[in-house]
């Protein structure tokens, strides 16, 4: 195993970078184009301070997003199934070593129960998450994404289930294919080997490469749809961004194909840990980072997640973000549960935006977005390579914002506040009124009308 890594280069080119200001205009262009920026762009782009270029480099942010994605942003719901961790991970309230966590694993009534109560809010995209220990191996992965599919409430159900869990080995990464997950995502933590081995000092994640080559062993046992991560706050966030794109391009030019999408999340207190990180990031830089990452890899969705507040997350979803959670709760068991305030002994970390799923979409349409369930693409095979074929000729508009109004139109009918309901259905109208193409508009209005009469998953 070999890092693909290369630290010396990655801050010789933070170095050289500097004074460049001149380049800026020229690579926003390059990326408005949609081409993904080289290495030594993106470190241009990290060491502008002046106030009008970081202008310029936000409004670049916010065209390419709506260029690329549209106004449609992708909900879904973290569901934590187990949290007993052999690892140690410093800045975890799971880590073995805390002996204050309660610990638990979902049984499968308990996973159920989840599941329905997810659905019975209107959710239909999640994300189980696991902690690192040898019962969640493969089989139980695998088995707990099929009892999560064939759970159904009502006109609930979850249409895609995304994984955050350790790295396995390609034996594994195949079983848990065939069980039909959408994304696998692992987060490297922190691309600088020193501070990784500092973070992580026991257990199985204490392997910095096991964990750097863990999506190339995915994508060899065939899942072509991986996310990669960072935690911001572990080192310099310069170095980190560099190292996420670093990641993007190396499966890029070994797949064919770069990380579905990227997450970003800041460190967050949690159980017992003190916060005295040098390198914690600040909302200017955590804006400026979320930017410069929408410019560098147009095509990449790119994940905000609750563990940021309201304000934060309304400023930064602008300037480049096509998914968030909502409604979300990290305890085990939380869902189920709600109502309870949020318990440090059982979750992982604090959460910075506890609204619900309602208010959190209400939010998104008074904004001007149109929420989405849409699971079309992954269900239609239309993932890695073939994402990227489709990505590419500016389809997004024509099939993600059909399937964002109509995911959206059934979750008006089924779960929303009447308050939300109005907000929406004024939404779904505008719209309409946006659609050109008269026999596309035609074809979402009769959809529209069928969801309305009862019918459900619409999708194109
Ligand atoms: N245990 C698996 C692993 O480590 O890959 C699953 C992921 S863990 C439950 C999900 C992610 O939460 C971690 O990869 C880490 O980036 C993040 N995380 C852990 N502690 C955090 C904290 N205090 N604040 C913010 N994010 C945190
Ligand atoms: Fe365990 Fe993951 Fe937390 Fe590390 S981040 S202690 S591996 S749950």
């Amino acid at each position: 195993m070999k890092s693909f890594i290369d630290e010396k280069k990655i801050q010789e080119l933070l170095n050289s970078a500097k004074g460049q200001e001149a380049r800026v205009k020229k690579i926003i262009e390059k990326s408005l184009s949609k081409k993904r920026l080289e290495l030594s762009e993106v470190a241009t782009l990290l060491n502008i301070e002046d106030p009008d270029l970081i202008q310029e480099i936000f409004n670049g942010a916010k065209k390419l997003k709506e260029m690329v994605y549209g106004k449609r942003i992708v909900l879904f719901a973290p569901l934590y199934i187990g949290n007993d961790c052999t690892n140690d991970c410093q800045y975890c309230a799971f880590r073995a070593s805390n002996k204050e966590a309660r610990r638990r694993t979902l049984s499968d009534p308990e996973l159920k129960k989840e599941v329905e109560t997810l659905e019975s809010k209107g959710h239909k995209r999640l994300i189980l998450v696991y902690g690192e220990d040898p019962k969640y191996d493969a089989n139980f992965i695998a088995k707990t994404v099929k009892l999560t599919y064939a759970t159904k409430k009502d006109r609930g159900e979850i249409r895609r289930v995304n994984i955050n869990a350790p790295p396995l080995e390609v034996e594994g990464f195949k079983k848990v294919k065939e069980s039909g997950i959408g994304t696998y995502q692992i987060f490297q933590e922190t691309y600088h080997q020193e501070t990784y081995k500092k973070y992580h000092p026991r257990g199985k994640k204490s392997d910095y490469l096991w964990r750097l080559n863990g999506l190339d062993r995915a994508q060899e046992a065939g899942i072509d749809d991986v996310g990669i991560g960072a935690l911001f706050g572990l080192y310099d966030w310069k170095f980190e961004v560099m190292g996420l794109v670093a990641h993007a391009i190396h499966l890029e030019k070994k797949y064919n194909v770069g990380p579905h999408t990227i997450s970003f999340p800041r460190l967050q207190p949690a159980q017992g840990i003190k916060i005295d990180s040098k390198y914690l990031v600040s909302d200017d830089d955590f804006k400026k980072l979320v930017a410069i990452l929408r410019l560098a890899v147009p095509y990449t969705g790119m994940i905000l997640t609750a563990r940021e507040n309201p304000k934060i997350r309304k400023e930064v979803i602008d300037l480049g973000c096509s998914q968030i959670d909502a409604g979300s709760r990290i305890e085990l068991g939380g869902y189920t549960d709600s109502g309870v305030d949020q318990e440090a002994d059982r979750q992982q970390f604090k959460l910075g935006d506890t609204r619900s799923l309602d208010e959190v979409m209400r939010g998104l349409l008074e904004d001007g977005y149109i929420p989405s369930f849409c699971t079309s693409c992954y269900r239609l095979g239309r993932t890695g390579e073939h994402f990227m074929e489709f990505a590419i000729p500016g389809f997004i508009h024509q099939y993600c914002t059909p399937n964002a109004l109509l995911t959206l139109k059934e979750y008006l009918e089924d779960y929303s506040s009447p308050k939300t309901r109005e907000v929406g259905e004024r939404a779904i109208q505008k719209a309409l009124t946006k659609i050109n193409n008269g026999k596309a508009k035609k074809v979402i209005i009769d959809r529209l009308c069928r969801i309305e009469k009862g019918e459900r998953d619409h999708y194109i």
